[in-house]
């Protein structure tokens, strides 16, 4: 599912320890020269690390992390819905 986009998969997203690239950013400061110095927390094992991004390595964190977040979202909102519909048929069978 990759298309004509060159894939960027920086160490930096990942943790060090285990490699799990959900490496989520807890802090951040700006470090000069339009770089930021981001506190990584590891999802995973639960390691910290630092490391230091320039602009277009943030932006593809935000990428990542937007991409992340969505497909939380959607697997939330099915869940969601999945109760909504045992509601429903529930009722349905009461009455
Ligand atoms: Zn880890």
């Amino acid at each position: 599912m990759h298309g004509g986009q060159p894939q960027s998969h920086r160490e930096a997203f990942r943790c060090s320890e285990c490699h799990s690239p959900f490496f989520s950013p807890v802090d951040w400061e700006y470090a000069g020269r339009a770089t930021w110095q981001i506190r990584f927390r590891c999802g995973a094992c639960g390691r910290f690390e630092r490391h230091v991004l320039n602009e277009d390595e943030l932006e593809a964190l935000e990428r990542r992390l937007d991409q992340d977040t969505s497909e939380m979202l959607a697997a939330i909102e099915l869940l969601a819905r999945t109760d909504e519909v045992d509601v429903e048929r529930l009722l349905r069978e009461e009455t």
